[in-house]
């Protein structure tokens, strides 16, 4: 993706620092069940790539959330800090972390079928169901 932005974020205790210069310009929501109990709701997340710097590295703690991905969170504050893919290293960072320091479109939901139906996002956006997601991400066999 082009146009790619930086940006700089922070825990609420602020042991923690992420740096990254290659944010895209829109965010996503996940409604998967996963996503749900990490964070209490939707997971608004950007994406990063895998250039993404983090100061305070022992205030970090690693949750091996499934095969393919990882869930860091501060260890002081337990603010959450990223959802990053064990292959690429790729992060998704929740928006949060950067405060109003950049604001994003919100592009994209996934895990659509999984969101339950007492709550609905009034923007509109594209969206893409478990089936979709796999069929464009897992492997090929
Ligand atoms: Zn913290
Ligand atoms: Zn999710």
């Amino acid at each position: 993706m082009n146009n790619l932005v930086s940006a700089k974020g922070s825990c609420l205790c602020g042991a923690v620092t992420l740096t990254t210069k290659t944010m895209e310009q829109q965010f996503a929501a996940c409604h998967c069940g996963m996503c749900r109990r990490w964070g209490g709701g939707p997971f608004l997340a950007v994406s990063c790539g895998a250039s993404v710097q983090i100061e305070g590295e022992d205030s970090v703690t690693v949750f091996n959330s499934s095969e393919w991905a990882e869930r860091g969170f501060c260890n002081k504050c337990g603010t959450h800090l990223f959802y990053r893919l064990k292959g690429s290293q790729e992060y998704q960072i929740p928006l949060g972390i950067f405060g109003n320091s950049v604001t994003p479109e919100f592009g994209l939901q996934v895990f659509i079928d999984k969101k339950p139906i007492n709550y609905t996002f009034a923007d509109k956006t594209k969206t893409m169901t478990e089936a979709q997601i796999y069929e464009l991400y897992a492997p090929k066999s």
